[in-house]
């Protein structure tokens, strides 16, 4: 046995490990293992170390694939409870408009008050609104660039009428057929489903106070809807994609008829 045999023979091995030589090299090699101790010894050595190399190899893979699957859970846990609490805000929200509906829908409408003031960039108008069983009154009073105008319509004993007056003056050629009673106002006046796509489409709920009063302040759509806790009313809308605020004022129970006949006398 040549020693250069033995060094050509340690070279070739790990190829030989791998299955990567030709059989002619293949014949030569286990032909010099068989009568060479030292590289049996050493062939046997390296295939082990080859083996825990490519044990190690798959561990990792399996590590990797273990973490990438660790991560998979995270994320799916993370979705989950975005969703829980996208669900938790959903509820509460249609729970808050139930509630607020209700209080609206318990309010007795037959004898009160509305007063509503808007103001927008382009006029501020008022109106009072004043009812007692059939009999009301509704004065609405808009200002702009162009002057004041005034629409009155009422019904007292039965009697209806409207009135027109620009700047003071009447206008007399008015279509009086169309003197409605003024319909009673509630905050939403929706199905259970559109109560749905409100909650839905609510950016918020929160808590405030206004005017020294618990509310509610909703907001759709960069519409502000400020409602009284103890009545489910609307107090205060701002629609902030054309700057208009309308302010309500209600009184119920004490509206009598004769203060709607002042009214009517005093226009
Ligand atoms: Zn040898």
């Amino acid at each position: 046995m040549k020693i250069k045999d033995c060094s050509l023979v340690r070279d070739l091995l790990p190829n030989y490990i791998d299955k990567v030589t030709s059989s002619e090299t293949n014949v030569f090699i286990e032909e010099h293992l068989k009568n060479c101790e030292e590289c049996r010894k050493s062939f046997e050595n390296m295939s082990e170390k080859m083996e825990v190399n490519y044990e190690s190899k798959e561990n990792k893979k399996i590590n990797i694939f273990r973490k990438v699957n660790k991560k998979i859970r995270i994320l799916k846990t993370i979705i989950i409870i975005i969703i829980l609490i996208l669900i938790i805000i959903f509820v509460r929200n249609i729970a808050i408009i139930n509630n607020i509906e209700n209080m609206a829908s318990k309010v007795n409408y037959n004898n009160y008050s509305k007063i509503m003031i808007e103001t927008t960039e382009k006029y501020i108008s008022k109106t009072e609104y004043y009812q007692n069983n059939d009999n009301f009154i509704k004065i609405n009073t808009k200002m702009n660039e162009e002057g004041i105008s005034k629409v009155i319509s009422y019904r007292i004993n039965g009697q209806e009428d409207m009135r027109i007056f620009d700047n003071g003056v009447e206008n007399q050629d008015i279509n009086k057929t169309s003197i409605e009673k003024d319909v009673q106002y509630q905050f939403l006046n929706k199905s259970f489903f559109g109560n749905i796509g409100i909650a839905l489409s609510f950016g918020s709920v929160k808590n405030i106070t206004l005017y020294n009063k618990p509310c509610y302040l909703l907001n759709v759509d960069n519409y502000l809807n400020f409602i009284d806790k103890e009545t489910g009313l609307t107090i205060k809308e701002i629609n902030i994609n054309n700057n208009s605020v309308i302010d309500y004022k209600y009184t119920f129970g004490d509206i009598t008829d004769e203060k709607i006949e002042d009214l009517i006398n005093n226009l």
